[in-house]
């Protein structure tokens, strides 16, 4: 399956490049990057800016690079750089140029220097708190700094001496010289370089002054020849700042900037900053525990790419800011799994059933197709014996009214097997329903007893042919829709996120299971094999997603 291969819904940005395409603009080249700051995983929300750069690209025979903006050392490092780089592989895209901001400090270096020449920019001493004084505010214009008149020789010597570290951090900033009345605040002389003593984790200790997210980001797309430069909205009041860089310096390519409103998805959280926390204070287990909205998380709960790819185009692509509810991204790893997941039977949390007519040791094997409408996908086979286990829930004493399944004296059909009866319960001395005993009707094998129906068919597995598995039955990592929009979105966190099986059976073909595959356990949900707690002796099940929409039921 190609990366381009969901059903295409027009969008404005799609527009956009259409109608450049036909004004030959950029001469007919698109060329987008998906530029991640490596302060953490990447989430379900930048697989949408993910799925809609590279898409672009692709479907214009263009490009779409892997930026790294990693301006900002103290919170970056290697290891994020790999998770991204990793996601985005799985994700099924392949980039043309993989670039680290840090790449062009030379050049941005260089840049600044000629704002400074050009008289389009100074060094300050004013302190942070006086600078966030002097910014005004929406009803009230800014204070032009003292410095701000400094000659450019002046600010040359500087700005060099900064670099050389001669001064300490934070004594001096390098400002864009723009207009302190702008009634646009971004434009109100922002600083674009400032002095940090911090290890980097490419650059090392080469620089101590860094620059500045707003200055960086335009030109490294200058550099690398972007044609459309796609971004979240709340980078609109960026963009004359973007443009104003870029004019100042002239730059051979200008790329045309576009926001489009960023993914909020119902019962989770997008911010990468609330989810380090959320690792940090133990919350969960790690960035790809299953219940986190990342990709890594996604991928070890066994959600697909296809699934991700194709919920990322359902969602659409808009201006205008929307929750999308998770509904919506659990039915498409449903429907995608429904078509691809090898079927298997489980029993979550088993009952033993002793088949007291079944010769003690005798066996028999039958070969279950793994997919009801998909032969290419095989079969396998299924043993069954004198005992097995039924789940718990399948059994009632006292059954409520319409309970299809195995009552004192009932029947009900093994899945590919016979009919069985409850003939006994056995009880322990504290009344606790320990076993069944139950006999089998041998005319019963794939087809129905004469005479009689019987409704319900229930999943099993032989006790000698299972193996111990834990199961671990995920549910939303928040019970509050939009835990962002509490004043801690800690107290939306859903207590019942994880609930874990430690007793479970699973049939004896899954000894041989991979993570790469998600399976269906009949009659119980999605389930994907653990790689990073499973052991040989015993295997770790993750629910990717119950079969039905359950939620609030
Ligand atoms: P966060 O708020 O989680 O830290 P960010 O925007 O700071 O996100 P970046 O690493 O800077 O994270 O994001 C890389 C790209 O992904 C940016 O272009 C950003 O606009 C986009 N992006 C981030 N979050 C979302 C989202 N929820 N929906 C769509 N795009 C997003
Ligand atoms: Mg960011």
């Amino acid at each position: 399956m190609s990366a381009t291969d969901s059903p295409v819904q027009s969008n404005f940005i799609r527009h956009i490049i259409a109608t450049d395409l036909a004004a030959h603009k950029n001469n007919g080249k698109v060329a987008t990057r998906f530029p991640p700051e490596p302060n953490g995983y990447l989430h379900i929300g930048h697989a949408k800016s993910i799925c809609l750069n590279f898409t672009l690209a692709a479907e214009n025979q263009g490009t779409c690079n892997l930026r790294f903006d990693d301006t900002n050392p103290e919170k970056e490092s290697i290891e994020y750089m790999e998770a991204i780089e990793r996601d985005v592989a799985w994700l099924g895209f392949k980039w043309a140029g993989k670039y680290h901001a840090s790449d062009y400090f030379e050049q941005l270096y260089t840049y600044a220097v000629q704002l400074i020449e050009q008289g389009d920019a100074y060094v300050d001493s004013s302190t942070p708190e006086q600078m966030r004084l002097d910014r005004g505010s929406l009803t009230q214009p800014g204070k032009e700094s003292a410095d701000r008149n400094r000659s450019i020789a002046d600010n040359l010597d500087l700005f060099t001496r900064m670099r050389a570290g001669e001064f300490a951090d934070g004594q001096y900033v390098l400002r864009a010289k723009i207009d302190m009345a702008s009634p646009n605040i971004n434009m109100r002389d922002p600083t674009i370089y400032r002095i940090r003593r911090v290890h980097h984790q490419r650059t090392g200790d080469a620089w101590c002054v860094y620059p500045m997210y707003d200055y960086t980001h335009c030109i490294s797309d200058a550099l690398e020849g972007i044609t459309h430069s796609i971004c979240t909205l709340e980078f609109e009041d960026h963009r004359p700042l973007y443009d104003w860089v870029l004019d100042k310096l002239g730059t051979a390519c200008h790329p045309q900037q576009i926001e489009f409103a960023r993914l909020q998805l119902e019962y989770t959280i997008v911010s990468k900053r609330k989810l380090l926390q959320l690792v940090s204070e133990g919350h969960v287990s790690g960035w790809n525990d299953p219940r986190m909205p990342t990709i890594s998380g996604l991928r070890r709960a066994g959600f697909t790419p296809e699934a991700i790819r194709d919920f990322c185009e359902r969602i659409g692509v808009t201006k205008k800011d929307s929750w999308i509810e998770m509904a919506v991204l659990e039915n498409c790893i449903r429907e995608d799994l429904n078509e691809r997941a090898p079927r298997a039977m489980a029993v979550l949390q088993p009952l033993k059933v002793v088949i007291t007519n079944w010769e003690a040791g005798k066996t028999e094997s039958y070969q279950i197709a793994n997919h009801p409408q998909k032969p290419e996908l095989g079969s396998r086979e299924v043993v069954f014996s004198a005992e097995i286990f039924i789940e718990q829930d399948d059994f009632a004493e006292n059954p409520p009214k319409d309970f299809k399944r195995l009552i004192p004296g009932g029947e009900v059909r093994l899945r590919g097997s016979y009919v069985i009866k409850c003939e006994d319960v056995i009880k322990d001395e504290q009344g606790n329903i320990i076993e069944l005993q139950c006999s089998y009707d041998p005319n019963t094998l794939g087809k129905n007893p004469e005479g009689r129906k019987v409704k319900g068919v229930i999943h099993w597995v032989s006790v000698s042919h299972s193996i111990a598995a834990e199961v671990r039955l995920y549910d939303r990592l928040f019970s509050h829709p939009q835990p962002d929009t509490l004043d801690n979105f800690l107290d939306g966190l859903n207590p019942n996120s994880l609930q874990i099986l430690s007793n479970s059976r699973v049939e004896a073909s899954l000894a041989a299971a991979g993570s790469d595959t998600t399976y269906q356990f009949e009659r119980t949900g999605y389930f994907c094999l653990d790689d990073q707690d499973s052991t040989p002796e015993k295997p770790v099940f993750n629910r990717t997603v119950t079969l039905r929409d359950s939620w609030g039921k």
